[in-house]
């Protein structure tokens, strides 16, 4: 108890108490996505074209467009230059010519495109527990010509039919007990089943703090982009506790009379919410 206690900043404005969250901002796949974005928009061969949102976040994305970046849904529109992948990932490219790639995927997803191609040439129907619309699963799947089976939910592997090997990965952003929830469902669905473990540990980690966080507080406040899975899972554990829960992307967002009857408020963001959103944020707070 002392442990976690030492382990959070403790705020106090008027009578509403804040708890940060120690597990904040962006994480290490974002960061790197980032850093490559911004040096391929100095010294990369121009234009300097990005496949889709580098990262879930509208301010990165104004950024990256202001300083000349471009953005495109599909690779045959990329031009001569440069084409940046996003830290989500992208399922293989066509032959492209005069295009210089900036891969800004994350390791951590780069692994369950190897798990799933490794799985998929031993022979397993690979099933990917994850968003089936979602840009890291479409990137997957596209590694192994779109043979997977995207399970979003405990009702979608019942649905499944029976096979003889099955392997499963994980979105990165998934959650852990759903997961165990539906590998339970897919055991019953084939005579052998390979679980690759894929979820990203500083998901995990956050989704952990949060469980924790929501133990003390009487209402959290989740900082990041609608469009991040990961912060939505941030706001769908948060509901579970039935406590009011307010999905922030920007300090403007933060209204006073949201917070009456509130004494004591958590703090937490995704993993794409830069530091210096949050400092606003919480500036804000303390001016409310
Ligand atoms: S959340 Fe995890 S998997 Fe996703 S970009 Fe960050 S480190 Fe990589």
């Amino acid at each position: 108890m002392r442990k976690y206690r030492r382990s959070y900043k403790y705020r106090f404005l008027m009578k509403m108490k804040i708890i940060v969250a120690k597990n904040i901002g962006f994480c290490t796949g974002v960061k790197r996505a980032l850093d490559i974005a911004r040096k391929s928009l100095e010294k990369d061969p121009l234009p300097v074209q990005f496949l889709g949102g580098l990262i879930h976040n509208e301010e990165i994305i104004k950024e990256i467009k202001n300083k000349g970046g471009i953005f495109i849904s599909d690779p045959k529109e990329a031009k001569s230059g440069t084409l940046v992948i996003r830290a989500h990932g992208t399922p293989p490219l066509p032959p492209l010519n005069n295009v210089f790639i900036r891969d800004a995927t994350c390791p951590l997803v780069k692994r369950v495109q190897e798990a799933a191609k490794s799985l998929f040439k031993k022979g397993y129907q690979v099933i990917i527990i994850g968003e089936k619309e979602h840009a890291e699963v479409k990137g997957i799947r596209g590694q192994i010509g779109n043979k997977a089976i995207v399970v979003e939910n405990e009702l979608a592997a019942k649905k499944i039919k029976q096979f003889k090997k099955i392997g499963v990965v994980t979105q990165t952003t998934q959650n852990l007990e759903k997961v165990n929830r539906i590998l339970k469902i897919l055991k019953r669905k084939a005579t052998k089943i390979k679980f690759v473990n894929t979820l990203c540990p500083q998901v995990s980690l956050r989704q952990e703090e949060i469980s924790q966080l929501l133990k003390k507080v009487d209402g959290v406040l989740v900082i990041g982009s609608a469009k991040s899975a990961n912060t939505n899972q941030l706001v769908k554990i948060a509901k579970i506790s039935k406590k009011p829960v307010w999905l922030v992307n920007s300090a403007k967002e933060i209204k006073k009379q949201d917070f009456k009857g509130i004494n004591v408020l958590g703090v937490i963001s995704g993993t794409s919410a830069p530091d210096w959103n949050i400092e606003k944020i919480k500036k804000r707070l303390m001016q409310l």
